[in-house]
């Protein structure tokens, strides 16, 4: 307490006027530091460019002297690229650089369509997390041995278009640096950007088994011998709501159904969706073309109905009700990627407009499952794919026509005694148009296949699988 301010308490009280006790200045002896030497952080040479990273406040530099890491502040170590991962030079002379992120459908359809279309005008490189290419649309047959998914190189593929094919992953956009930063710590360069990394396939409905692709093989696998041993005498295939490519979960219920039919097994296959109508995607022929198709196999079909939960007893709906049942198979939720620096919606998808192109992030396309056009399904992507690869030539300088196109759903149905081929055209709200829809037991299209794509197609017909996908 300071001097005054202890004469002022004493008397407040009434007490005898204390004297002040004695201050004696402290002196605190401490050590002299040496002043801080902290190594400067190399400068970009030849006027490099320097990657900010806002949300870390992290520096990556373009070239460093240096390899390993460098520890710039406290706390914050910021890899250092090496000479050949620098941001290709980008100048307005120069071919357009193209990064295509993902190694599904989409992603090599726009490779070779971009290479059709910009021929020499760009440069490509391909960024994918797998080295395959993995055919998953044939995933429904595995369990009956009614197709096999099979798996192509990207690299093959990736040559084909003339691109550069480079394995990791993206982890996060810089749109204001047109850069990618990658899990390897690396940062890439693009004039332009198609991101064509699928979706996340997530479980849906407590208790079920979900059949997200060739990984979930052994589930269907199971249930098809408990069916045959007599284990299960009810089995039930569901959608649950938001899924509007549902045809997988058609060609599971038929395949099952035909395979109790086979071994005179005493048991009902059910298929319960929140569906108005049978593969409702595909208009009204398609939708009766399946109807009889389920009917003719003795297939139970309720529309209208949301799956809540697997319970003792059965497959439990929301707003009541429970369907009877001892297994319960399920197709997954999809959910986007949510890539840092890429607007998305609640659900992770990442919105486009009819070109492709992402909304509000000039230099960024989007393709396939991972954005927000609710038919999540392998043929549209390569048109999401076809459109971003026209409107990036165009930005590259290419001569493109102008043709916007109405998606249109192709698809060939597992699991029919003859091939079942089902058409759709679709408006840009993913429903069906009146009198764009049909069924065919020929087929209308060639190279024959599940996924159609204007350059895919034909490229993977003359290519050699590696051999079958895990
Ligand atoms: C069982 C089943 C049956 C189907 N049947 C059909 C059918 O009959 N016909 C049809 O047309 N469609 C069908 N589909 C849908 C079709 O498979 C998908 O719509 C299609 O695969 C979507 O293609 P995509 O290129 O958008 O994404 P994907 O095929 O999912 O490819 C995404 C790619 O991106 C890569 N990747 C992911 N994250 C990253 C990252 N951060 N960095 C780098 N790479 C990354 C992945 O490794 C993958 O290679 C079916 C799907 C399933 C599961």
């Amino acid at each position: 307490m300071p001097p005054a301010a202890f004469a002022a308490a004493a008397s407040c009280v009434g007490q005898r006027r204390a004297r002040p006790p004695r201050v004696h200045p402290v002196r605190r002896h401490r050590r002299r530091r040496a002043p801080v030497r902290r190594p400067r952080p190399p400068q970009p040479r030849d006027g490099g460019m320097v990657v900010r990273d806002a949300p870390l406040g992290a520096v990556l530099w373009r070239a460093a002297p240096l390899g390993g890491e460098l520890r710039m502040r406290p706390r914050l170590t910021v890899p250092i690229l090496e000479r050949d991962m620098s941001l290709p030079s980008r100048t307005p002379s120069g071919p357009h650089h193209v990064i295509v992120a993902g190694g599904g459908f989409a992603a090599v359809e726009a490779l070779l369509a971009l290479r059709a279309l910009a021929e020499e005008r760009v440069t490509l490189e391909l960024i994918a997390s797998d080295p395959l290419l993995r055919y998953r649309p044939s995933a429904t047959g595995e369990p009956f041995g009614a197709d096999e998914v099979v798996a192509f190189e990207l690299v093959q593929l990736a040559a084909r278009a003339g691109a550069a094919f480079r394995r990791d992953a993206v982890t996060a956009v810089l749109p204001s640096q047109r850069a990618v930063r990658l899990a390897s710590g690396q940062t890439r360069g693009y004039d332009s950007l198609l991101l064509a990394l699928g979706a996340r396939r997530r479980a849906a409905i407590p208790g079920a088994l979900t059949f997200r692709d060739q990984r979930d093989v052994h589930h269907v696998r199971r249930v098809l011998d408990e069916l045959r041993d007599g284990r299960l005498r009810r089995v039930v295939f569901a959608a649950p709501l938001g899924v509007a490519w549902t045809l997988p979960l058609y060609e599971l219920a038929v395949m099952a159904a035909r395979r109790v039919e086979e071994e005179g097994a005493d048991a009902s296959i059910t298929l319960v969706t929140p569906e108005r109508q049978p593969l409702e995607v595909f208009g009204r022929p398609g939708s009766e073309a399946v109807s009889t198709l389920l009917a003719d196999h003795g297939v139970h079909v309720i529309c209208g109905a949301l799956p809540r939960a697997v319970t003792r007893d059965g497959l439990e709906l929301r707003y009541g009700g429970t369907v009877a049942a001892e297994r319960v198979i399920a197709v997954p939720q999809l959910a986007g990627p949510r890539l840092a620096g890429v607007p998305a919606d609640w659900n992770g998808f990442i919105a486009t407009d009819r070109d492709s192109r992402v909304t509000d992030v000039p230099g960024i396309y989007a393709a396939g499952d991972l954005t927000t056009f609710p038919v999540k399904q392998g043929g549209l992507a390569t048109q999401q794919a076809d459109a971003a690869a026209a409107a990036i030539a165009a930005a590259a300088g290419a001569p493109v026509p102008d043709e916007r196109a109405r998606y249109v759903l192709r698809a060939r149905l597992l699991g029919a005694d003859a091939p079942l081929y089902l058409r759709a055209e679709l408006d840009d709200r993913g429903q069906p148009v009146d009198g764009g829809a049909s069924v065919d037991d020929e087929l209308p299209w060639w190279p024959s296949g599940k996924v159609i794509g204007r350059h895919l197609s034909g490229c993977l017909a003359q290519l050699a699988p590696t051999g079958a996908a895990a």
